[in-house]
């Protein structure tokens, strides 16, 4: 009896979904210097508080507007674009999930490099999508060649995560070229830091979904915004989906603060352009300690240091308030990512470091 027992269990757990889950940086909830996350060190933009202030929350007793037409609608001002072809979420994280569901169940592996944004792989394995993860190359460039076979759908960050380098356009086309038949991904939460961004593709590649997101360059990840921007038929089969999930729905807040973040783009373009500033800043400071790192184009930087043990580095400055990212790999060894705040963070990051490194 207690055997059957046992082998009905396996059985029933064999057919439940497993995946390896995805582990979130630290929220320390005291103050500490939190470059772990690559949040945004500076405030969302001002109007966004006056919304807040001002929300007329007898409004919430209502289901907000399932499509978010007015967000939609403003961002598709804002890049040019038909409302048809924004699709909003809860995050990237969200919209990208959504994604997996909609476009990658061709049962033909999907692709994505190893290394970079954790979270596809648990998706994958989350929704039993076959994927396949051409390595890096020594330079941890993605090898777009690696891109040119049969897939059942690519998807890769611009710039990469965690390494931060940025793929200039012609790159991402290339893989586009070679790809016409299948979805191809672009998930560019950290653009707005780097360059030039695919959403220029978009009217020329049917098979192209750019993802971006509010938690990076507008402050707000708190706020839980992403959105992709494709051609109005690949979006309406996304609709399709969350529609059968309904619970994915953005909520009012949210809604009304999007709309005010987007519209004041002087605020968003000043503060782009201090971060980049900092991180031009910080790399030339890691350099001067010894540090090696690929050229970052986004809010962070993958640094490692010849000398040093990343793994006891992270855990002094972390006993020191300062929190960054340990990353420990088989194939690539000890880095620490971390995400460019105020340039007086930087500096007390730097003055620590200093110390730490000479003191060895
Ligand atoms: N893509 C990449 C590459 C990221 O690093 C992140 C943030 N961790 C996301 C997507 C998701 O960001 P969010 O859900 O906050 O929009």
């Amino acid at each position: 009896q207690r055997f059957r027992r046992m082998a009905v269990r396996a059985e029933l757990l064999k057919n439940i979904r497993q995946a390896e889950p995805y582990v979130p940086g630290e929220q320390p909830q005291n103050k500490v210097i939190k470059l772990n996350t690559n949040e945004n060190p500076y405030p969302p933009a001002p109007g966004v508080e006056r919304v807040l202030r001002e929300m007329d929350t007898d409004r919430f007793r209502l289901y907000p507007d399932p499509a978010a037409e007015e967000l939609t609608g403003c961002l598709a001002e804002y890049y040019g674009v038909d409302r048809d072809q924004v699709f909003v979420g809860v995050g990237s994280d969200d919209v990208l999930s959504m994604c997996f569901l909609t476009f990658f169940n061709s049962g033909k592996p999907v692709l994505f490099p190893d290394i970079t944004y954790s979270f596809y792989k648990v998706w994958a394995e989350l929704y039993k999508i076959p994927y396949e993860t051409p390595a890096l190359d020594e330079q941890f460039r993605i090898v777009k060649e690696d891109y040119y076979r049969e897939n059942g759908g690519i998807i890769f960050p611009n710039p990469n995560a965690p390494t931060a380098i940025y793929e200039e356009l012609d790159f991402i086309e290339d893989i586009l070229e070679h790809n016409r038949d299948s979805i191809v991904i672009v998930d560019e939460a950290y653009i707005d830091f780097a360059g030039r961004s695919a959403l220029e593709l978009i009217d020329r590649y049917d098979n192209l979904i750019v993802t971006q997101t509010f938690s990076k360059a507008r402050s707000m990840a708190g706020m839980r915004i992403g959105y992709a921007v494709s051609n109005p038929e690949l979006i309406r089969c996304l609709n399709d989906v969350k529609y059968s999930f309904n619970s994915y729905t953005m909520n009012q807040t949210a809604i009304a603060c999007g709309v005010e973040a987007v519209r004041d783009k002087e605020y968003f373009e000043e503060h782009v352009r201090k971060i980049i500033e900092t991180r031009e800043w910080a790399k030339e400071e890691l350099h001067r300690l010894g540090f090696e790192f690929p050229d970052a184009k986004a809010n962070f930087i993958f640094a490692t240091h010849p000398q040093t043990d990343a793994g006891r580095l992270f855990e002094a400055l972390k006993a020191n308030d300062i929190y960054v990212r340990h990353w420990d790999s088989e194939r690539i060894g000890q880095y620490l990512r971390i995400t460019v705040g105020t340039r007086e963070e930087m500096q007390v990051l730097f003055d620590f470091l200093t110390k730490y490194i000479k003191g060895e």
